[in-house]
């Protein structure tokens, strides 16, 4: 309806009613006046035509006075909506009318304000934002929600939102419940590539809490996935060889342990400890080190048998989890072929900085649940089997067994009873003498320890100078040897001319020691005896550890008239030449190449070589471990220059030795005729 119309009826309303009672009156009150036609008939007309006139004019004014507000009041909103703005206040003398209107008008402006603030809010976060009636049909869709599904806005609106999303609205939002867990599900983009996302569902209600709908918010979770899955793989896996770490390893173990006891089957620990490793570190520096340990991994499982596991356990400690193995007959045989494979496959020589690197290594095997039927225990009993082949030599494995458990809790009594071992006097020197090949002479004996533990007769260097080196008992030991070589040495000097020289072994951690020349020197001081008669064995690997200091100390002990032989060679990854810094008069050949060198072309080869460069380089050769005929006669044969082993007995006490010397003073050694 116009504004004129309104206008026009509101007259209309206002005058009709003053002309109609005009109109009634007159019909009435002048009806008889009229009728006798007298001057007072006509002037009551009159009269009441004034009155018509005076009533419509009355009429008019009122009707004015009462329009004009709301003229004001429909002009007030006429313009308030065509600017689409309400104004805070109306002015109108309609009094409640305009207030109620006010109260109105504030409360839509309200709305209007919250309604823009809303979609403000919506539009501008990063979560998509879905909300759907109760059919599942989406309302509304932020611009982050368009965005992240490819689809303009609007082309949102009315969809299915199971078209978008595997998602069953009901089950994640349960009534009642405001903010729903976070779930992980997939979009489909317009072009139905899948997007992973985040999302939560909360219910919708209305004022009378009746259900109303969905709102769905999503999260792109790509990036997110992605940056767990990098953080998952690092807290899992061995940087350096990319297999699981100590960690992941243990977790897997103990789910194979639970998946071989549901099935009643076997699994199998294999303990893999590489030999030797230090020695590469010491030699070829850590970078080697890292390679060897990545190449000795990719060997690892690369031989491995299908969904077995592989972990690094420590620095160059690996293992292996091989599950469903039916019987424990079953678990053995697998294991020890496998063991095989590997010590074969992990043997082969590589090449590293123009060197031919070979690495050994030893393995423990203990089978679950015959051994043990828990993590600990079963990584234990592999250990206890580990640490037996190490002692057969490496290069071996052995299969976990009761007695080897036992061995383990005696090593670990043995490191606490070796610290009393000095105070009871239970630590033994015997000597191993070195004979000339080409004369069969006596030419200076060896120094082994041995520690004499009650209830249990000897032990063997092996079994306690790895667990003295762990801790500095070995300076203790050292300091025990020196002492008791000096004593020795200045016993046989009374009975002898010239007692043959005698070596000692020499421990890294002893060259390393403060004031170890010094410390030297105060003993030979003591004792009275000459530096000149002692010679010390150093290993390969012990020189080198840091070649710079230790060329400097050994000058100095090359000075004060000792000698100095290096020990085990072989094993280490020195050349020869490298080895020219050293003031070292001899070279002791390691017994592992002695050992088969009679019947193995390689190992004579070797040995072969070794003498040959030695002699080249003014350096006298030993030949240490000989033990047959044979190997004498071929070492011979090489020009060998001096042997020492079982051949000529044990070694022995320090009495029996002067006693050897002795005879072979007089002329009646007892090992002369197998120089002959
Ligand atoms: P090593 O210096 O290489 O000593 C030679 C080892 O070979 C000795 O073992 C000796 O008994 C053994 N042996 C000698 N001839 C034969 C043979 O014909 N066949 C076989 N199979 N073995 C033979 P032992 O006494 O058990 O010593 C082992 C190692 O312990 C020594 O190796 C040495 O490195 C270390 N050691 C011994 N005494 C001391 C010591 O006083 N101080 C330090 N730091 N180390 C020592
Ligand atoms: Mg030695
Ligand atoms: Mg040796």
């Amino acid at each position: 309806m116009t504004r004129l119309t309104r206008k026009y009826l509101s007259w209309l309303a206002v005058c009709v009613g003053p002309i109609t009672a005009a109109y009634i009156g007159i019909a009435v009150f002048a009806r008889p006046a009229f009728a006798a036609n007298s001057l007072v008939g006509w002037l009551l007309m009159a009269l009441a035509g004034l009155g018509i006139v005076a009533l419509v004019t009355l009429s008019f004014v009122l009707a004015r006075r009462l329009l004009r507000p709301l003229d004001q009041l429909a002009a007030d909103l006429s313009e308030a909506t065509a600017i689409h703005e309400l104004p805070l206040g109306l002015d109108s003398d309609l009094g409640g009318v305009a207030q109620s209107i006010n109260e109105l008008r504030q409360s839509l402006a309200d709305t209007q304000r919250s309604h823009d603030y809303l979609r403000r809010l919506l539009g501008s976060i990063s979560d998509a934002i879905l909300v759907t009636d109760r059919d599942g049909r989406i309302t509304y869709a932020n611009s982050a929600a368009a965005e992240l599904l490819d689809f303009p806005s609007a082309a949102l609106s009315g969809r299915p939102i199971r078209q978008l999303i595997d998602v069953d609205l009901g089950s994640k939002a349960r009534p009642g419940e405001r903010a729903a867990r976070s779930s992980d599900g997939t979009f489909s983009r317009r072009d139905g590539t899948p997007l992973p996302v985040s999302y939560t569902v909360a219910e919708l209600r209305d004022d009378q809490n009746e259900p109303e709908g969905w709102i769905v918010a999503a999260q792109n979770s790509a990036e997110r996935r992605r940056a767990e899955n990098r953080i998952k793989f690092l807290a899992r896996t061995d940087p350096l060889t990319k297999i699981s770490n100590r960690m992941q390893f243990q977790h897997q173990l103990q789910q194979s342990i639970a998946r071989s006891r549901r099935s009643h089957q076997s699994l199998a620990l294999l303990y893999i400890d590489i030999d030797r490793f230090k020695d590469i570190n010491d030699t070829l520096g850590h970078s080697a080190g890292d390679r060897a340990l990545e190449i000795f991994a990719q060997r690892i499982v690369a031989h491995m048998p299908d969904g077995a596991i592989a972990g690094r356990l420590a620095g160059d400690e690996f293992a292996l989890i091989v599950g469903n193995l039916d019987r424990l007959g079953d678990a053995i045989d697998r294991a020890t072929e496998l063991a095989q494979t590997l010590l074969h496959a992990v043997g082969r020589p590589f090449r590293m900085e123009a060197q031919e690197i070979y690495v050994t290594s030893s393995i423990g095997i203990a089978i679950c649940p015959r051994d043990a039927d828990n993590v600990i225990d079963l990584l234990r009993d592999a250990d206890a089997a580990l640490y037996q082949a190490k002692r057969a030599g490496g290069n071996c494995f052995e299969i976990f067994s009761e007695e080897m458990s036992t061995a383990t809790v005696d090593r670990l009594m043995l490191k606490s009873k070796l610290r009393r071992a000095f105070e009871r006097d239970e630590l033994r020197l015997h000597y191993q003498p070195k004979y000339e090949l080409a004369t069969g002479k006596i030419a200076g004996a060896e120094a082994l320890v041995r520690w004499e533990v009650p209830d249990k007769g000897l032990v063997y260097p092996s079994d306690f100078i790895p667990i003295a080196e762990e801790s500095n008992l070995i300076l203790q030991l050292g300091d025990w040897v020196f002492n008791q070589v000096c004593e020795d040495y200045r016993h046989w000097q009374s009975s002898l001319a010239a007692p043959s020289i005698v070596s000692l072994n020499l421990s890294l951690k002893q060259l390393q020691q403060h004031r170890f020349l010094e410390k030297l020197q105060g003993i030979f001081r003591s004792h009275h005896v000459s530096p000149t008669c002692l010679e010390l064995e150093i290993t390969e690997t012990t020189l080198m550890d840091d070649a710079d200091r230790t060329v400097q100390l050994l000058n100095a002990l090359y000075a004060m008239g000792l000698h100095l032989t290096i020990d085990d060679f072989g094993t280490g990854y020195s050349s020869l030449s490298s080895l020219q810094q050293f003031p070292i008069s001899t070279l002791k050949i390691d017994q592992s190449f002695i050992r088969d060198f009679a019947i193995d072309t390689d190992d004579a080869a070797i040995v072969d070589a070794i003498i040959n460069m030695a002699h080249s380089l003014g350096l006298k050769v030993v030949a240490e471990g000989v033990e047959s005929d044979r190997q004498l006669e071929l070492l011979r044969q090489k020009r060998c220059d001096y042997v020492q082993g079982h051949l000529f007995g044990d070694p022995m006490t320090a009495d029996q030795l002067l006693e050897t010397m002795m005879e072979q003073a007089d002329g009646s050694g007892r090992y002369r005729q197998l120089f002959a």
